[in-house]
């Protein structure tokens, strides 16, 4: 029988407090309260819209660079306007606190720079920068949405006339070096996970549990890792989120 919500919140700030290494997983869920669609929850996500393999994945970007342009790339520009949510407030507050190590982060959205947390692996890439695929020139990310606004699709470089790109992990894309470091550091310094808003079914992201000895987990669907967590809430993260920071506060 689940338990009583009180009960889980004092049994999750309990396991907090007595771990060495507290770290957070988030995903997509974590910002469909700042108005940002879920990835895959049923009948909300843009996935069933949209089909990104089609318009946002690396294959389209070589094979097709314009369309990438005109119809993925669109993606991400909505999703810069967002704005935190208290469930990314209070997980920079916790990390000022020094109770929370770091944050591994499916998300690009940049949501949780955005609150304050510093120690964060944005393992799927963020929207603050591209790069030339040729020559690797660094570029602010406006520069190709001004490029584009300018009727260069696809933009391209200054340098050596190569496309510009965002630094967003695209679907066929191979994971970078941040993927890397938050798998190590999982593996070596974490023994309390904290999932937030993930479904943990996007490999190779949702094999990251498997290091770490105990995890909670925040997700309004069922994930396959939820037998073996410590504590599960089905509630919404904001909320379970600022309850916890209030009892770590006190
Ligand atoms: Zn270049």
């Amino acid at each position: 029988m689940e338990e009583k919500l009180d009960d889980r919140l004092n049994k999750t700030v309990e396991l907090i407090k007595k771990a060495k290494g507290f770290f957070a997983l988030t995903g997509a869920g974590i910002s469909t309260e700042s108005g940002l669609p879920d990835f895959r929850s049923p009948g909300t996500g843009i996935w069933e819209k949209v089909d990104p393999i089609k318009t946002s994945s690396a294959q389209v970007l070589k094979s097709n660079p314009r369309l990438f342009f005109e119809a993925g790339f669109k993606r991400f520009i909505t999703l810069q306007d967002a704005q935190p949510n208290k469930g990314h407030y209070a997980l920079a507050k916790m990390e000022k606190m020094n109770i929370l190590k770091g944050i591994v982060t499916q998300n690009i959205d940049g949501l949780h720079y955005k609150a304050g947390s510093r120690n964060i692996w944005e393992v799927h890439g963020h929207l603050r920068t591209g790069h030339c695929i040729e020559c690797g020139r660094s570029y602010p990310f406006e520069y190709m949405v001004e490029q584009l606004d300018h009727g260069h699709n696809p933009p391209f470089c200054e340098n050596c006339s190569g496309i510009v790109r965002p630094d967003v992990v695209l679907f066929g894309d191979p994971m970078g070096k941040a993927f890397f470091e938050a798998e190590r550091t999982l593996a070596n310094e974490c023994d309390l996970l904290l999932v937030v808003g993930s479904s943990l079914t996007v490999y190779p992201v949702a094999s990251l549990p498997q290091y770490v000895s105990k995890i909670v987990i925040i997700n309004l669907q069922p994930t396959p890792y939820d037998d073996r967590a410590e504590v599960v809430f089905r509630e919404k993260s904001g909320s379970i989120l600022s309850k916890l920071l209030q009892l770590l506060e006190k």
